[in-house]
């Protein structure tokens, strides 16, 4: 039998079992690899063990079979509470499997209360549909914890003591199940200067990783660009931002209680900061390297580009999504081709030798020129002289809460012959990557399914550990009985995800809708 994978760590927090009045474990459904770089995950963990009755432990899907804690190495079977943090859809296999692995029934009618722990799941897939984990978990939460942290965790307590789910119906950021009368409200911070950060974040020593384990440094939240597809536009609104004072109070005890000297600047859009250029040169100050994995490079200063290269970066992310003049104006990225080539230009001309370039095909009403126009967009952007130009291709997933929520899914068939389109004209210089067709499925059930979705990949691992590709299956066969979360909805249908109020009005969203139909028409 293969030896249970463990992982050396620094700031890790252990907490006397006996004295805590209430046992959480925070669980990532993701690798370590990925999950220790998750910053809602360290949030969690640093806030939830700022309070003395409180221990929170954590546990990844691929470390100690994910079925036991990291810290004490109990079963997750012990805990009062599991948490969930879900950021992408195809982790509810990996949730699933943590859940047998431990032997608890995945879902919520075989757990009796007091015998199982009470299951709570939040994060991105939550926020824009619970719907399809209704069946696995006792209970949702809806949006950003940090503001409403206290009420949640005392709710928690008194569920746990009263084996009970009603304290936790009360909270207008909890979806129960069966128990919830209204639509729930999405919970977010209102100052990001206020809220807590988490400073002494959780590493791993001697892990290798994209970049090393640097210290994540949020600068802001949100996003004020009106990109029509996006989902995080729609569930982090509206845009905030941390100012320069509090980001270095929080970057030198950063820095300091992680030991390291590297950072990774979080933001859905880190050119928008007001002071990002200021933000960067404290950066260079303090001899840290750093790296902004969402900049809008097309947006951001010339400063912020040059203080880029200054810190040793070779390498850039662009998101054009599309290569067509009428996809770009449609899904309002507004981005066109030939200002794609120009920033290629200014990016040479600045030092940087490469280049990973993010799109989407299946945009709906997307034509098949449009979709070869990437290949040659990619390779006119090769030809400028990049020595690497690396293009993401993914299918468009219209996302819950967004004007696309009742567009149509590409489907697999045509993915591919669009991808295939891209490779053909991309030609040979241009390294493709991105996501297989099937697994688009996958994502678009979590994103727009029902009930029947967790239902259906609970039942399933009951004949042993779910593989992704034996979920494809099960949820390829979902969605031929019912092709709606594929085909879209009418406008006047009701969503799934209609119980969360996100707090964009309907009417908004419809006529983003048809400004988008109105596009594509041109
Ligand atoms: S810029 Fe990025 S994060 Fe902002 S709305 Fe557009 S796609 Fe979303």
């Amino acid at each position: 039998m293969a030896r249970p994978r463990v992982v050396l760590e620094r700031n890790v927090v252990v907490k006397n079992w006996k004295r805590a009045d209430l046992r959480l474990c925070l669980c990532s459904p993701s690798p370590y690899e990925v999950g220790f770089l998750n910053l809602a995950l360290q949030i969690l963990y640093g806030l939830w063990n700022e309070r003395e009755d409180v221990l929170c432990e954590r546990a990844f899907v691929n470390v100690l079979g994910g079925a036991l804690s990291l810290e004490s190495r109990r079963s997750l079977r012990e805990f009062d509470v599991l948490a969930f943090s879900v950021h992408y859809e195809a982790e509810l296999v990996g949730l699933v499997n943590m859940l047998r692995a431990a032997g608890i029934p995945p879902l919520a009618r075989d757990r009796r209360p007091g015998e199982h722990p009470i299951l709570i799941a939040g994060g991105p897939v939550v926020t824009e549909n619970p719907r399809p984990l209704e069946r696995v978990f006792d209970c949702l939460f809806i949006g950003e914890v940090e503001d409403v942290s206290d009420e949640l965790l005392d709710a928690l307590k008194e569920a746990s003591e009263a084996r009970s789910l009603d304290p936790l119906a009360d909270l207008p950021h909890v979806y129960v199940p069966g128990l919830s009368c209204n639509r729930i409200r999405r919970a977010f911070v209102r100052d990001l200067n206020e809220s807590y950060y988490p400073t002494a974040q959780f590493r791993p020593e001697g892990l290798r990783v994209a970049f090393g384990p640097a210290f994540l440094l949020e600068v802001s939240r949100g996003c004020s660009y009106k990109c029509r597809f996006c989902l995080a536009r729609q569930i982090y609104r509206p845009m905030r931002v941390r100012r320069l004072p509090r980001l270095l109070e929080i970057l030198d005890e950063g820095l300091e209680r992680t030991a390291t000297d590297r950072v990774s600047v979080i933001s859905f859009a880190a050119s928008d900061h007001p002071e990002l250029t200021e933000i960067l040169e404290s950066l260079l100050a303090r001899g840290v390297s750093f790296t902004i994995p969402s900049l809008r490079v097309d947006r951001a200063p010339a400063r912020a580009l040059e203080l880029l290269r200054e810190s040793g970066q070779v390498s850039v992310t662009v998101a054009p999504e599309v290569a067509s003049e009428r996809l770009a104006d449609a899904l309002g990225k507004g981005i066109r081709p030939e200002e794609v080539i120009e920033l290629g230009k200014d990016l040479r001309k600045l030092g940087f030798s490469r280049l990973k370039l993010y799109f989407m095909v299946g945009v709906p009403g997307e034509r098949e020129g449009e979709a070869a126009a990437i290949g040659r967009l990619a390779r006119g952007v090769r030809e400028l002289g990049f020595s690497r130009v690396t293009v993401a291709i993914n299918p468009l997933i219209p996302k819950p809460h967004t004007p696309l929520q009742w567009a149509p899914y590409v489907g697999e068939r045509d993915y591919r012959r669009r991808v295939e389109l891209v490779r053909r004209e991309a030609g040979r210089g241009v390294r493709l990557s991105g996501l297989e067709g099937p697994e688009g499925l996958l994502e678009v059930a979590g994103a727009r399914g029902g009930p029947e979705v967790g239902e259906a990949l609970a039942s399933a691992s009951a004949e042993g550990r779910l593989s992704r590709r034996r979920a494809l299956l099960v949820v390829k066969e979902l969605l031929r009985r019912d092709a709606r979360p594929v085909l879209g909805y009418p406008l006047e249908a009701e969503l799934p995800w209609e119980v969360v109020d996100v707090g964009v009005r309907r009417g908004e969203v419809v006529s983003e809708y048809e400004r988008f139909l109105e596009a594509l028409s041109r």
